[in-house]
């Protein structure tokens, strides 16, 4: 390479962009031409210049292209939300005239108000808001919902307001509390605990629930009966969710010892129950019999004492199988 091939190859690659652009007099588009057929050096770089140039529009328009989209998205979307509101708020109004001109009481006003809120919440929330739809969804429908609740209690008599809504609250929340708690932003002490806090929120639920539903009806049998039995499956549930979040081994070992768990407390829950609600001390696992299937306290007995058997082989397995992959990692 002498010096003016050296001296043409600097000029070639000033002149480069504006070549790529149609841009350069036509004596200095032959030159480049003419010297990217002699020097692959410069070939390369109009390559590469050619190629992340391509590269860089494409991008550029493309996420324009999916920008605009969007916003023309979002915009149609809010104005549904918007034209689907005034049309809840038709029958509310025709409502309220009918009812106000009759001079009866606004209790189907009420209720009507009440579910058209719920139908709003299902439908122009999502529609209209920009962030957190899902979150700000359930949580309008959930509200509206015990406003119809409130109302129409309120329309036959009162008194079953709570009764109705701390089931439905309870039941609500297993299918969304998670999906809830998974999308808000908690102080950092509590953001790490979300699991925990989802499980106390539907344990006391739960609690409140067997409260209510058996103290409306004076049912106190019933509450000891809801309370035992309830106590001793979340006793089980929180030691499975406990060791599953916080025990720091392996998930082997978790396993092992989640079925063993799950095995004694299939076995002797039954007894457990009987103990605290008849004051009887049974153990049923004592009946096994294995050559006596037809009567249900053998069969019962022989199934547990299988159940147990098989159990704390897999269990004893996976958590051997834990601790030797433990021990070998360090
Ligand atoms: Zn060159």
């Amino acid at each position: 390479m002498n010096k003016n091939n050296f001296n043409e190859c600097g000029v070639v690659q000033d002149l480069l962009p504006l070549y790529y652009d149609n841009a350069c007099t036509p004596a200095s588009r032959k030159m480049v031409e003419q010297h990217l057929m002699i020097c692959e050096k410069c070939r390369k770089t109009y390559e590469e210049l050619k190629n992340t140039t391509i590269d860089t529009v494409m991008e550029s328009e493309s996420a324009g292209i999916l920008e605009r989209h969007a916003r023309k998205e979002r915009n149609m979307a809010y104005k549904a939300g918007i034209v689907i509101a005034f049309l809840l708020l038709v029958p509310i109004v025709i409502t309220f005239i009918i009812s106000v001109n009759n001079g009866g009481g606004l209790g189907v006003f009420a209720v009507l108000t009440a579910s058209m809120m719920l139908a709003a919440s299902l439908v122009v929330v999502p529609l209209v808001s920009r962030q957190k739809r899902m979150i700000k969804s359930i949580l309008t429908s959930v509200i509206s919902l015990l406003f119809i609740f409130f109302f129409v209690d309120q329309m036959n008599g009162g008194g079953q307001f709570i009764l109705w809504s701390i089931p439905t609250i309870f039941g609500l929340s297993i299918v969304f509390f998670p999906l809830v708690i998974r999308n808000i932003a908690l102080p950092p002490v509590l953001s790490d605990k979300k699991a925990l806090i989802m499980m106390t929120w539907d344990t006391l639920w739960l609690f409140l629930t067997i409260f209510e539903v058996c103290n409306h009806s004076g049912d106190v049998e019933g509450m000891r009966a809801g309370y035992t039995v309830s106590l001793i499956l979340m006793t089980g549930v929180w030691f499975v969710f406990l060791i599953a979040r916080y025990l720091p081994v392996n998930v082997w070992i978790k396993a092992g010892m989640i079925s063993i768990i799950g095995c004694i407390w299939t076995v002797f829950t039954n007894d457990v129950y009987v103990y605290f609600m008849e004051h009887k001390k049974q153990l049923t696992i004592l009946a096994t019999d294995f050559s006596d299937w037809s009567n249900t306290t053998c069969y019962n007995a022989n199934v547990f004492t299988l159940t147990l058997i098989f159990g704390g082989i897999i269990g004893g397995l996976l958590l051997m199988y834990g601790i030797i992959n433990m021990k070998r990692k360090r």
